[in-house]
């Protein structure tokens, strides 16, 4: 018959108290409290287990298993039990584990004996460190109150600063935070720099996991919730004027402040002994394992809220974290998990370097950070985690890795590309002024991609001829609700003062896919990259529309406008955006606003359809712009943001690059111009390919300009069409070895 049983957590977290406050390393710690807990709740095994790595977990320490399966034991997350446990991030409970799914037997643990299994997460804010398991040899059904002690025990483990030991690779008992680390991502911004970490959302250190005296912890969470309500509702007051999006997210924020239940939940964990901070960290890993599951984006939002209020109520508890208004210190390379576009301009330009654990190339932090010209790395697994604020740093944007507390050695070597690197802007910074002519004579456009008015100084200092796409995405993105046509009329008319009679292209609105305006949301598509996007919603949502073509057209007021269309996948889709702008003219007109002196109209070439429109659409379009990044990603089926797809296609692959001459020559069959503004661009040797293809036109981020130049005044046109057409008649599928060779050689 099964066994009940309910263990007292409040007697078992004053004894872990005690055996916490003993000496020992952290091994014996860890077998202390396989000891204590298999004794408190009799059960024959308890076993701990710790992530090795993403995909790893190893048996730490055990009381009942065979020892010498200690850091022997291992399995993947989501094998047996155990890696069920890791995986869910959820408690498996069960009288007879061998005959539950998905049991893997370990004969090396000796764990045959055993029916009955309880494991639960070890887990800090959601992310899962390990298992703690107990097992024992009678069916046994473990109470509510056993998982609930089991639960206390993971969380009073997961704040253990030994853990780290455990869990880094390969290294273990070293003293985590201290030790050199290299991290291996993704280049999103070339360039070198070396500061001291910024964390931008910086590891609170818990340093009391179970408090004393319940009495004491339960004033000091009602202080910091009557603080952190003085703080919302100031928040709430600021926002008096602000939009009403705003205004409704604080007033679920205090509603969430001022929720009885949250703070009933959070006392109900301080009373069987836990601090204060680890009481509101249980709540937040509860919080965060809900939100994975919630399907429905509203409520996810509102989770979000209550995960962010008790990440505020956390930094009021601790003292510790930044506070909205800090100054950025003079070398910060901010590191963080992720950051959205508002968040990352609140930081201002000091910014020298910019290291994510996730992010990608085609995001608006990356478009920032190219715009700003920081060296920028993605995908540097666990780095928020590893670093602390004022640790020295070296981001590699080349190469898309980043050394945290480098060896001297690595710190002398990276001076030394520094100061290189800066030596080049010398040389790029001397040919400013000259013109982009190659070896034999051909002349070819070098404009920037702008989408900040901070972007506009560096028309003059890139030596740029123009904008050759100015995104108009961001304005949108960084507010919470339409912007006014009048504030963007203003906004359009400072960046033909800053540009001085230069020209500019002006896109309109390119929104859907990545870039989502949480006030004109789509249905959930199953496929955004393919789905209600940039002229798409603009011709369906036309006063969305018709307000920006307005606003180009009083912001010009008199002078020559440029505007170009995103996403055109056919013809009518032009005529009709097209025919919108006229009637806007006309409008604009007999209302008695300036019309422009001259009004050319062009379209981004970005998907591969275009390229075989009627021959009408040529001749009507007043100019076209490859967006290289949407069109290679259609023309090879590789989303642009999915890292592992992406980099499979060379952009110097034959079939991509015989498709962009192929456009070339038939936008030269009419004699309208054609420029290339995707990323590949700013590239020195795909802009040299690009060329020889038959562009005339590139437009690029404004650091890649000289770089560029450089290449192109280097560069005999013929010769470099031979060797490409070598390359593409040997059978080779991408003509880079061949070129890059050749350059080499040279
Ligand atoms: C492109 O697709 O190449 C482009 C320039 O547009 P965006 O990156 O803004 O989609
Ligand atoms: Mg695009």
């Amino acid at each position: 018959m099964a066994k009940k049983s309910g263990v007292n957590s409040r007697t078992l977290l004053q004894r872990l108290r005690d055996t916490l406050a003993e000496d020992g390393d952290g091994q014996e710690r860890l077998d202390h409290i396989t000891q204590l807990v298999s004794e408190s709740m009799e059960t024959e095994v308890c076993s701990i287990y710790l992530r090795r790595d993403r995909q790893t977990l190893e048996l730490c320490a055990t009381e009942g298993l065979k020892p010498e399966a200690v850091h022997q034991t291992r399995m993947r997350v989501g094998e047996g039990l155990v890696g069920r446990v890791a995986k869910q991030a959820s408690p498996i409970n069960t009288e007879n584990a061998p005959q539950t799914k998905g049991f893997r037997y370990m004969p090396e643990t000796g764990e045959e004996l055993f029916s009955s299994l309880l494991g639960v997460p070890i887990q800090r804010l959601g992310e899962v460190l390990g298992v703690l398991v107990v097992q024992s040899k009678d069916p046994r059904k473990f109470a509510d109150d056993d998982i609930y002690a089991l639960e206390v025990v993971a969380m009073v483990i997961a704040e253990m600063k030994e853990l780290g030991a455990f869990t880094g690779e390969g290294e273990a008992m070293t003293a985590p935070h201290q030790r050199a680390h290299l991290f291996k991502g993704g280049s999103a911004q070339e360039g070198a720099a070396i500061g001291a970490v910024l964390l931008h959302d910086p590891k609170i250190i818990i340093t009391n996991p179970i408090a004393d005296d319940p009495d004491v912890e339960k004033k000091r969470l009602s202080a910091a919730i009557d603080q952190l309500r003085l703080n919302v509702d100031d928040l709430l007051n600021a926002s008096r004027n602000a939009d009403k999006e705003q205004q409704e997210v604080m007033e679920a924020y205090r509603m969430f402040a001022n929720s009885r239940g949250w703070v009933s939940r959070l006392e109900a964990s301080i009373d069987i002994g836990l601090s204060a901070e680890v009481a509101v960290e249980k709540e937040q890993s509860a919080t965060r394992a809900r939100m994975s599951r919630v399907p429905d984006p509203y409520l996810r939002e509102r989770l979000h809220d209550l995960d962010d209020l008790s990440n505020r109520l956390l930094r009021l508890l601790t003292g510790q974290g930044r506070a909205t208004g800090d100054k950025v210190p003079d070398n910060a390379i901010l590191v963080a998990s992720n950051i959205g576009p508002a968040e990352l301009l609140e930081y201002g330009k000091n910014i020298k370097g910019l290291v994510l654990e996730n992010g990608s190339v085609g995001s608006h932090a990356t478009i920032i950070a190219r715009a700003w010209a920081i060296p920028m790395v993605i995908h540097a697994e666990n780095i928020a985690r590893e670093a602390l604020n004022g640790d020295e740093i070296l981001v590699d944007g080349d190469q898309g890795i980043v050394h945290l507390r480098p060896d001297e050695s690595i710190v002398g070597a990276f001076k030394d590309k520094i100061a290189m690197l800066a030596a080049a802007q010398q040389k790029y910074a001397a040919i400013r002024a000259e013109r982009a002519t190659t070896l034999d004579g051909t002349t070819i456009g070098l404009q920037m991609n702008a989408g900040l008015m901070a972007d506009l100084p560096s028309l003059e200092s890139s030596g740029a001829e123009g904008v050759g796409l100015f995104r108009t995405e961001l304005q949108f993105l960084l507010r919470n609700s339409m912007p006014k046509r009048s504030d963007l009329a203003d906004l359009y008319a400072r960046v033909f003062s800053a540009a001085k009679g230069l020209p500019v292209n002006f896109r309109t609105l390119d929104i859907g896919s990545d870039k989502v305006l949480p006030y004109l949301r789509a249905e959930d598509e199953p496929n955004p990259a393919m789905g209600w996007r940039a002229i798409r919603v603009g011709l369906d949502k036309k006063g969305v529309m018709r307000m920006q073509l307005q606003a180009f057209i009083r912001a010009a007021s008199g002078r020559p406008l440029r505007i170009m269309f995103p996403f055109i996948a056919q013809f009518d889709e032009f005529r009709d955006a097209k025919a919108m702008l006229d009637k806007v003219l006309h409008n604009e007109e007999r209302l008695g606003h300036a019309i422009p002196s001259d009004v050319k109209v062009g379209a981004m070439l970005e998907t591969p359809s275009l390229a075989f429109a009627p021959d009408q659409f040529f001749e009507m379009c007043d100019f076209i712009s490859i967006g290289g990044n949407d069109l290679k990603q259609f023309f090879y089926a590789a989303d642009r943001e999915n890292e592992r797809v992406r980099r499979r296609y060379d952009t110097l692959n034959v079939s991509f690059l015989t498709f962009i001459e192929q456009i070339a020559a038939r936008c030269d069959l009419f004699e309208t111009p054609v420029s290339f503004c995707g990323e590949d661009a700013g590239r020195p040797i795909e802009a040299l390919c690009f060329v020889a293809m038959g562009l005339r036109n590139l437009s690029m981020r404004p650091a890649s300009i000289g770089p560029v130049k450089h290449m192109l005044r280097k560069t005999n046109l013929e010769e470099a069409r031979d060797v490409i057409n070598a390359a593409r008649a040997s059978g080779e599928q991408s003509v880079r070895r061949a070129v890059v060779e050749w350059l080499k050689e040279r």
